[in-house]
């Protein structure tokens, strides 16, 4: 028998590699750490607290309704989600919804709405679903076995039957795993986020509806983290035409830091989902919904955007001048939106160390990336702000490599 390891002083379990930083308050795009410590702050929570720290509305919404109700079960009707519902599916593809607390929960209802479309259409046999490398989903077995990163799945025991792992950009494995009768849907992130900010190009999400729509195989799209305005439109895949998928699973800003998720929809790709086949019992419940639909109504004003898309293109332009000015530190600018990633040539977890002393914080990615995924509502003065303290960064990087 091996010994057991030491028990970690803060009883939590050792699956996340933290900064060493409290964090106490937060406003906007600021926070403050127990020592009173302020930060700029272009996480959000991964790009979870989407109108940044505390929006009033949110607030609001979030007191008023704690003095009401704030959980019964889904036995019941639940005013608050018809009302969500109604915001969502009129502002998409989708005719219903079902609500979830978290992405990966809307992702394994978007998995289990495509496998009981196939069987309630005579197609049993359609059981595979086909993800793409780099991908992220979550950490439920079907998530993990959808997005196939061998580093969330190995030492789990057996990989589950019905996932087909595809290289994007090799549209022949693609196609052929679509045509193949065994196919149930293709799952996708309009722009990775985990995997370092890699945007799907517009002619490719058309390419792979026409595919899908011609086979008989249902479009899964997660944007889980591209969606709710993080690229400057409501929904990422909007930049394509006629892209629209048959599910989607939708989390992170949904609820504004709020856990809050939803499968989405269309009748059709729903109609395998009939009494009694899922359910959820926090899922959807009155304190979720009314926090999800005064951050809809505030994620969905043109002006919120508009914002988004403006400030984005500030950063792009800025981010570019110092990958020339850095090529040293920054290699590449990628990405879309409020979805921003820079693929670094120092190691990305040193890079957003460095960053923290100079009181930015920004999350990691793949493909040795770091991410910057601001509030939507950051200002163009705010955006100046994080730029300099990047600048300082690489000044900073620059520094050590030659000491
Ligand atoms: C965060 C994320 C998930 C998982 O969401 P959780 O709320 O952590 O379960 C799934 N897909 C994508 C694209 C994500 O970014």
């Amino acid at each position: 028998m091996t010994s057991s390891p030491a028990v970690s002083p803060d009883h939590i379990m050792g699956v996340y590699n933290r900064a060493p930083l409290a964090v106490a308050r937060g406003e906007g795009v600021r926070l403050w750490d127990e020592n009173g410590q302020e930060y700029l702050d272009c996480v959000a929570g991964i790009a979870t607290t989407g109108l940044g720290h505390c929006h009033p509305a949110l607030v609001a919404a979030l007191k008023d309704q704690g003095e009401k109700l704030w959980h019964v079960s889904n036995i019941f009707r639940i005013p608050g989600q018809e009302a969500l519902a109604k915001r969502l599916t009129d502002a998409s593809f989708a005719d219903v919804v079902f609500f979830t607390n978290s992405g990966t929960e809307a992702i394994e209802c978007a998995l289990k709405t495509a496998r009981k479309y196939q069987t309630a259409v005579g197609k049993p046999e359609r059981i595979d679903i086909i993800g793409f490398d780099g991908s992220f989903h979550g950490r439920s077995y079907g998530a993990i076995n959808a997005a196939g990163n061998p580093n969330y799945v190995e030492g789990f025991g057996p990989r589950l039957p019905g996932y087909v792992q595809v290289t994007w950009g090799d549209k022949e494995a693609l196609k052929a795993a679509i045509e193949a009768p065994s196919a149930c849907a293709v799952i996708i992130e309009p722009v990775q986020g985990e995997g370092g900010a890699r945007a799907m190009s517009e002619a490719d999400l058309e390419e792979l509806r026409g595919w899908t729509r011609d086979n008989g195989v249902l479009l899964i799209y997660d944007e889980v983290q591209s969606g709710m305005g993080r690229t400057g439109k409501l929904w990422a895949h909007e930049w394509a035409n006629d892209a629209a998928p048959d599910i989607m699973a939708v989390a992170k800003a949904l609820g504004g830091g709020f856990p809050v998720g939803a499968c989405l929809a269309s009748a059709e790709a729903a109609r395998g989902m009939t009494v009694g086949v899922h359910g959820s019992t926090f899922g959807g419940n009155p304190l979720a919904m009314a926090v999800g639909v005064a951050a809809f109504d505030e994620i969905n004003k043109p002006e919120t955007l508009e914002n988004a898309r403006t400030v984005a293109g500030y950063f792009t332009q800025q981010l570019s001048g110092l990958r020339d000015r850095y090529p040293d530190v920054i290699v590449d600018v990628r990405g879309k939106g409020l979805l921003i990633g820079l693929k670094l040539i120092p190691n990305n977890r040193d890079f957003m160390a460095m960053a923290r002393d100079q009181h930015l914080l920004v999350a990691g990615g793949g493909d040795n990336c770091v991410r910057l995924l601001p509030s939507l509502l950051i200002t163009q003065d705010e955006a100046r702000e994080a730029i300099a303290k990047l600048e300082q960064t690489c000044e900073a990087v620059r520094k050590k490599a030659a000491a």
